[in-house]
């Protein structure tokens, strides 16, 4: 397993960390212990030592899960990493009663990297103004907390914002080598390293979409290693960068366990041929995007509730991953239908302020037409 040290905590986690968000399921929802359990104990016995979880994870259950079953490793033999839900949070009263939950459900007394979780614009206002950091700070003083970092979703902008807003012990974003312009994207990654601020990566294989690539792009790998997964080139791109400490994986069967173990035992940086391989391959999924919409929210809201950008996103997805039945989910399920691309009244306000000029009640005249195909 590799390792690499926080240069400025003095620590040295494995490079591949545990993400406690996508465990074995039963039919009922609830994670299924007995094969989580064995998920787990495979990694940590082949050097994984950092665990991260959350608040919410497995609908409040994977804290109390790992407080039950870390308890038969010596507690300094992994770090533990758990996030304050700001979403959960009303008063400053609640972020202590949060806190003081969590060190219960998960059975300790303190823990090694806790993050404030999910940041953007509103909830850091609302970091602001409940005074959560003098919280955070003094439970670090007291040894409740050992390192104190953030985890991120917004644009670049935010994240300067809230990166230098204090010295972060370290901090978590997404990326991976599609998501390069998107949120923290490459400026957020130079600005850590700038700033010598040591990163935890989440969403390193963008919930599994890179695991998954239509025939024709994933071609462009497996013809230049057939051995290699495609989830394993994404890894390798992300923890390739010298100032990414931790990659984290969701785990949820013991194929993708071994085969992640693969890549970071004896960890091997990409090539600068492999490189040319991975930056073909994302030109390949760009280039299937329909339309150029960035996610602004400049558009928004819309008068008659449709959510543009989320129904670009989507139809996008769908283009670039070729994945049908988890563009079904989110568009049929996590979408609400007074959302959905069909709701659009033509009205056209929404295209006077887009930055990109989009023909969005053309656009998503057509992603309604196609997305709606997906549940017939
Ligand atoms: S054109 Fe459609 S999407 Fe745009 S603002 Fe009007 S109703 Fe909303
Ligand atoms: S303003 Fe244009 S680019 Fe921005 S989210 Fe709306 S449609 Fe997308």
């Amino acid at each position: 397993m590799e390792y690499r040290k926080f240069e400025k905590l003095g620590v040295s986690p494995s490079l591949l960390g545990f993400g406690c968000m996508r465990f074995p399921q039963n039919t009922d929802g609830t994670i299924n212990e007995k094969e989580a359990q064995k998920l787990l104990d495979t990694a940590i016995k082949a050097g994984v030592n950092y665990i991260d979880t959350a608040y919410p994870y497995h609908n409040g259950e994977s804290e109390p899960f790992l407080g039950r079953t870390l308890k038969k490793y010596p507690r300094e033999s992994f770090y533990l990493a758990t996030k304050l839900p700001m979403w959960d949070i009303k008063t400053s009263e609640d972020v202590k009663k949060i806190f003081y939950k969590q060190l219960e459900r998960l059975q300790t007394d303190y823990v090694d990297f806790y993050l404030i979780h999910c940041l953007d614009k509103e909830k850091w206002q609302q970091v602001l103004d409940l005074g959560v950091i003098p919280f955070l700070e003094d439970m670090k003083q007291q040894g409740k907390i050992r390192f104190l970092g953030f985890s991120f979703h917004d644009d670049f902008d935010t994240f300067k914002k809230i990166l230098t807003y204090r010295d972060w012990d370290f901090c978590q974003i997404q990326y991976n080598y599609i998501d390069t312009e998107i949120q923290a994207g490459d400026r957020g990654y130079e600005l850590t390293e700038e700033l010598g601020i040591p990163l935890v990566i989440m969403e390193p294989v963008k919930g599994g979409a890179l695991a998954s690539l239509p025939q024709e792009i994933s071609v462009r790998f497996t013809d230049f290693d057939p051995l290699c997964s495609l989830a394993s080139w994404a890894l390798r791109w992300v923890a390739s960068k010298p100032n990414v400490k931790v990659v984290l994986s969701g785990m949820s069967t013991m194929e993708q366990v071994k085969d992640n173990l693969d890549t970071f035992t004896d960890f091997t940086p990409l090539s600068l041929q492999e490189k040319e391989v991975v930056a073909d391959v994302a030109a390949a999924i760009r280039q299937r995007t329909k339309n150029g919409c960035t996610g602004c929210a400049y558009c928004m809201p819309c008068p008659f509730g449709v959510d543009i950008p989320g129904n670009f996103r989507i139809w996008n997805e769908w283009s670039m991953y070729g994945n049908d039945a988890k563009t079904k989910h989110a568009y049929f399920t996590d979408m609400k239908e007074s959302a959905r691309a069909d709701q659009c009244k033509k009205c056209g306000k929404c295209e006077t302020v887009c930055p990109q000029a989009l023909s969005i009640r053309e656009n998503l005249e057509t992603a309604a037409k196609e997305l709606g195909e997906l549940d017939k």
